[in-house]
């Protein structure tokens, strides 16, 4: 399935929801959510529209796939590998969407967006342990240490990333040690880590089906 490059904001809208795709702008006045927080479209306004269940499992799904950025078939491999996993499926998919990459680089600040974490990641900016890793979807162990490599140190737009986590915090199971351009995994993410309003059960209803 193709990727989606229409507007992201369109996106927020449509899921009635703040997903921050789009970094400092998702702070600012300039958010297409908060001047329009209504579904895009001729219909967008219309009042009092009836959802089936599936309707409503639909965008659970399709809300947890546009954060992270992922193509349908990137999130029924993740959905599958959580369902063949012990425990509560739901929360293993939440957390091994967390342990992404370019999800972990954005959540330890050194981008300011998944998508901007996806292309930097892409781009051979991070090692972890080390070791150059250019792959977006690879899962962070506990013990990583995931660092901007040296080359990359003076890019603007880290800097400026590193700048502005004060605004968004860093997870309890990260360590930055920001000087450094440096951080640690502490600990795998716990579903109380994650604070966006997500049913993750609706999403394993709807492919249950
Ligand atoms: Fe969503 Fe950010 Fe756009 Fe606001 S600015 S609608 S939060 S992507």
């Amino acid at each position: 399935m193709a990727r989606y490059t229409g507007s992201v904001c369109r996106i927020c809208r449509r899921e009635n929801l703040k997903l921050y795709l789009k970094g400092d702008r998702c702070y600012s006045d300039k958010c297409a959510f908060d001047r329009r927080g209504y579904p895009p479209g001729e219909h967008g306004q219309r009042r009092g529209r009836k959802i089936s269940d599936y309707g409503i499992q639909l965008r659970e799904k399709q809300k947890v796939k546009r954060m992270y950025g992922l193509s349908e078939n990137q999130f029924r491999l993740f959905f599958a590998r959580a369902d063949r996993q012990k425990g509560v499926t739901g929360t293993k998919l939440l957390v091994s969407l967390e342990r992404r990459l370019d999800n972990v680089v954005y959540r330890m600040g050194f981008v300011n967006s998944r998508s901007q974490g996806r292309h930097f990641v892409r781009h051979r900016h991070f090692v972890i342990n080390g070791k150059r890793v250019n792959i977006p979807s690879y899962l962070v162990k506990v013990g990583d240490v995931v660092e901007v490599q040296e080359k990359s140190r003076k890019i603007q737009a880290i800097n400026d990333s590193l700048d502005a986590v004060v605004r968004r915090g860093v997870p309890q199971w990260l360590d930055l040690e920001k000087e450094k351009m440096k951080g640690i995994i502490n600990a795998f993410p716990v579903r109380e880590d994650l604070t966006m309003p997500i049913q993750e059960q609706l999403i394993v209803e709807l492919y249950s089906k």
